[in-house]
């Protein structure tokens, strides 16, 4: 049996490459192959293919050399709904003219199975979906991924998929696929506990490898869809990990390796100090980044000290909100205090330019003040500031609390989900009051860029 595995394009007003690699396709091919299947895949995303070749390229971005950067876009009609917002709308990822040329190669699959991110890139994935069935008629395609998870009616009724799979628990997500064919005679065995190595060699022509040593996380931050994804968390064996690392950097060179962890400090006594440990044993010439959040509370003088020797050279840490009360009532997650003890460990292991720190803006309520509040308090630490929007997400304690204050109701359509239209959507600021704040970060930002980072407090 042959499958073919589909990474859809984003559609959005902005989007960056953070690191992103399709890691949990990469984690289902390793499932098929393991049950005697053969794997075709396809990342519009894969800002190396080779269908790029002669478009115009786009911008190397001056912060992020390791591995992150611009996609190639186009600009295409806003979808219906977003029609009176006064931002471009695009599609990144490769043209779906040359997409489909490499399509027409490929061989004819028993299954498609296509990826999907964020709730409101949905008309990306419903545009995969249209071409895919116009390529190959006759072929069942089933729909999976945080979309069809979180907005599972939704995609039932529109995406155009055969079927729709939910859940991130992959072993079962291949057997509901065995089960959608007709042949249910040889169960793929495991649960969330079972350690799958991605399919790395589906990535062999870049040097940046995405890398998920748990899942789910203990916290319950009243904004976060994780506990909507994996109800568990679960911790794999350090000694695993450090097999699967030795083989991306042995067989395929990975200089920059990328935690997509949504809790990598957590439990760390048996988790994350050995697998360092052992990681500064073997001596990699690999730079590591954690592009979600560390656990600010988890971060003392040993942790900074490993995180030092091992070579980690992004660090972004999860404050999101500096008052009290409020980081109480949204989940407990990290006081300023605790924050301010975390950076003086950082600096204290020799961390300077690297790290950046979460503030989240837009939470229903907030205020502008309390938001500049965090800026400041941020950045007096000599810590960039990296302003994240707040999206109303499905599954979500506080996207199902009544009377948040929006203008485009996320209920009614996943496109009012996206977090660009934040200044356009609350009624608690408006977009002058927005690009002003963003300004005011980004002033504080090149303050911090410019001042010898040892002055900053101790
Ligand atoms: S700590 Fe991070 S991953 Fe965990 S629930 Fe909070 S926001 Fe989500």
């Amino acid at each position: 049996m042959r499958a073919l595995l589909f990474n859809p394009w984003i559609t959005d007003f902005a989007a960056f490459d953070h690191w992103a690699r399709p890691l949990n396709l990469l984690r289902l091919a390793t499932l098929l192959r393991q049950q005697g299947w053969s794997v075709d895949f396809y990342d519009c995303l894969d800002r190396r293919s080779p269908d790029l070749e002669g478009l115009p390229a786009p911008p190397r971005h001056r912060f992020n050399p390791y591995g992150g950067g611009h996609y190639y876009r186009e600009i295409i009609p806003h979808p219906p709904g977003l029609d009176g917002v006064r931002l471009r709308y695009k599609r990144y990822g490769v043209p779906p003219r040359r997409v489909e040329q490499r399509l027409r190669t490929f061989p004819q699959p028993d299954v498609i199975i296509v990826a999907s991110v964020m709730t409101y890139w949905y008309p990306g994935v419903f545009e995969a979906i249209a071409m895919l069935r116009r390529l190959f008629p006759r072929v069942p395609i089933v729909l999976g991924g945080i979309y069809a998870t979180l907005c599972r009616a939704h995609a039932e009724a529109h995406s155009g998929a055969d079927a729709v799979v939910t859940g991130r628990h992959w072993p079962d997500i291949v057997n509901r696929i065995f089960a959608i064919l007709g042949d249910t005679s040889q169960p793929c065995p495991g649960d969330q506990t079972t350690w799958i190595e991605p399919a790395y060699d589906l990535l062999r022509q870049d040097f940046c490898f995405p890398l998920l040593t748990s899942t789910g996380c203990p916290c319950h931050c009243t904004y976060c869809a994780t506990h909507a994804l994996w109800p568990r968390f679960v911790t794999y064996e350090p000694e695993a990990v450090l097999d699967s690392i030795g083989r991306v950097v042995r067989d395929y060179h990975a200089t920059d390796l990328v935690f997509y962890d949504d809790a990598l400090l957590v439990k760390k006594e048996t988790h994350f100090l050995p697998l360092m440990e052992a990681l500064i044993r073997q001596g990699y010439a690999v730079r590591f980044h954690t592009p979600n959040a560390l656990h600010v509370r988890q971060i003392d003088a040993t942790v900074a000290g490993l995180l030092k020797r091992a070579g980690f050279t992004t660090l972004r840490l999860g404050l999101e909100v500096v008052q009290r009360d409020w980081q109480k009532s949204t989940g407990d997650k990290a006081y300023i205090e605790e924050y301010l003890e975390a950076m003086r460990h950082l600096r204290n292991a020799g961390f300077t330019r690297e790290i950046g720190t979460y503030l989240l803006f837009g939470l229903p309520g907030q205020t502008i003040e309390a938001v500049r509040e965090g800026c400041r308090a941020v950045a007096e630490q000599g810590s960039e500031i990296y302003l994240a929007l707040y999206s109303p997400i499905p599954g979500t304690p506080l996207y199902e609390r009544p009377g948040c204050d929006f203008r485009f109701d996320p209920r009614v359509d996943p496109l009012f989900q996206n977090n660009s239209l934040a200044p356009f959507q609350s009624h608690a600021f408006t977009d002058a009051q927005y690009r002003e704040l963003r300004q005011y970060a980004r002033n504080l930002n090149e303050n911090v860029r410019k001042r010898p980072f040892l002055e900053a407090a101790r």
